[in-house]
């Protein structure tokens, strides 16, 4: 049996909440097939992002990165759904959106790389440790009742 419970977490950047793209993005997730089983927008602290960019945090643009991520609300969500992860990364695009195929979210919506308006798990692992971080009570459990036209 494929797993259609895998999870990932999308997150829209201030730049990407600003442009007011919160509804492109979640409807291409939604349009795709994909669940939304938590949502909400936040204003995380500089120690909340430096645990969720925790990997990056000897890179040169690491301090700017965090004071772009603090100059306003985030929009935080995870899907689920087959191939939740990788799926949402092609969604995405390449993290440079110069790089972007265009029909992908960076690829349509973003020109640099440290404006790129959405952040998506890499991995299923980090994707685990990111919607643990950014939602500590959970997410939601329920049934789409279109599943059985979504999935054979
Ligand atoms: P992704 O977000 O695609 O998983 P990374 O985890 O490598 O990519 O980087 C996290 C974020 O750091 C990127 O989405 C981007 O906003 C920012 N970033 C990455 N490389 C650079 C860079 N060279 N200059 C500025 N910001 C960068």
């Amino acid at each position: 049996m494929p797993n259609t419970a895998e999870r990932t977490y999308i997150m829209l950047k201030p730049d990407g909440v600003d442009r007011g793209l919160i509804g492109e993005v979640l409807a291409r997730f939604e349009k795709r097939g994909f669940k939304l089983i938590a949502a909400k927008l936040a204003l995380p602290s500089r120690e909340h992002l430096e645990k969720h960019y925790a990997d990056l945090k000897d890179k040169p643009f690491f301090p700017g990165m965090i004071k772009y991520m603090q100059s306003g609300p985030v929009f935080c969500m995870v899907f689920e759904g087959l191939d939740a992860v990788k799926t949402g990364r092609a969604m995405l695009g390449a993290t440079n959106p110069l790089a972007s195929q265009p029909g992908t979210i960076r690829g349509d919506y973003a020109l640099a790389v440290g404006r790129n308006i959405c952040h998506g798990s890499d991995s299923i692992e980090n994707a685990e440790k990111e919607i643990a971080l950014w939602f500590p009570d959970g997410t939601l459990q329920y049934q789409l009742s279109q599943a059985a036209m979504i999935y054979e």
